[in-house]
């Protein structure tokens, strides 16, 4: 069936409405002073879409960390790298990073380190922090230097060429960096890192620093939007990947909230800590909301909220 035109103009300002009594709601990260001094009652709203369009409102162009959200483009890029090795279709392409993280929702907290140890140091799945820093350690030892791959990933994907991390976030994220360092070294034990633990985790540490916007966050999604094609119009990864990164970010994409957001949004998300939240409409759009304050799980509140009332207005959910 040819999907129903949308007036996305239109739902950009019913969404603005329908978030303005969320905006401010919930806690912004505390655990690096950077991030405690965010300003709480910031929102902005972009969508892109696949024909070039772009609807924006709020703040959609203050910079934010992306944190979390950046697991997404380094997944993005080692599925890309795994089929191109091995000259295969997915599945067994993949199987260097398959055989080493797991697609299953972990239920816990994104930094929890109980099933890891229950499990021999294979992750639950790519999105929660052991997960993602396998997944950086495996794009470590394809390119050299996995911070730059993603970097220049998104400078590409956004049009900005001036993308770059903060490098006081990340000298911050370095020293209040203990539970990631556990999880790393635990999975070092069970053979599960390629790289130099500290190289890797330094490494995950830079791609979660990058700073980018709500608009910026848009045009990349629109990289899983268009199902693999770049905004140059050439491929990064084929039909059957884009399939299941999307299928990994609607079961994992939010942590241990994941079945919260397919009730109430329907539609395939990342969040970051930094506040930010990138969902996919694939096809059609990506929609980026960012507000810095976060409920219990680490997602943001009126990010939450802005999905929310966009799958309610747009009809756009999956479900
Ligand atoms: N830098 C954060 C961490 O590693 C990212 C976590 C997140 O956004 N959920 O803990």
């Amino acid at each position: 069936r040819t999907p129903e035109p949308v007036d996305y103009a239109a739902v950009v300002a019913k969404v603005m409405d329908a978030v303005a009594p969320h905006v401010g709601a919930g806690k912004v990260a505390d655990y690096i002073p950077e991030l405690a001094r965010v300003d709480p009652g910031q929102f902005g709203l972009a969508v892109a879409t696949v024909d070039g369009a772009m609807h924006t409102a709020g703040d959609a162009d203050t910079p934010f960390a992306i944190e979390s959200i950046s697991k997404l483009f380094a997944l993005a890029l080692v599925l890309a790298r795994d089929a191109e090795c091995d000259g295969t279709a997915v599945g067994s392409g993949a199987g260097g990073l398959w055989r080493r993280v797991r697609r299953e929702p972990s239920g816990e907290p994104f930094n929890s380190l109980i099933l890891l140890e229950i499990e021999k140091g294979i992750p639950r799945n790519p999105f929660i922090n052991p997960g993602a820093i396998v997944v950086t350690d495996q794009l470590h030892a394809l390119t050299g230097n996995a911070y730059a791959a993603v970097r220049e990933l998104l400078r590409a994907e956004t049009g900005n060429p001036h993308l770059h991390m903060d490098s006081v976030i990340a000298e911050s994220e370095a020293k209040c960096g203990n539970r990631n360092r556990a999880l790393a070294y635990l999975m070092a034990d069970f053979g599960n890192m390629r790289s130099q633990v500290a190289e890797a985790l330094d490494h995950y540490i830079r791609q979660c620093s990058i700073m980018i916007t709500c608009s910026e966050l848009a045009r990349a999604g629109l990289l899983v939007a268009r199902r693999g094609v770049r905004a140059d119009g050439t491929r990064l990864f084929g039909d059957a990947e884009a399939r299941r990164l999307t299928a990994v970010m609607m079961t994992c994409g939010t942590y241990d909230e994941a079945g919260e957001f397919a009730y109430r949004v329907g539609l395939p998300c990342k969040s970051g800590v930094g506040g930010g939240m990138l969902a996919v409409v694939p096809g059609r759009c990506a929609v980026a909301a960012w507000g810095p304050g976060l409920g219990p799980k680490g997602n943001s509140v009126s990010g939450a909220a802005a999905l929310e009332a966009f799958a309610d207005i747009s009809g756009l959910s999956l479900f």
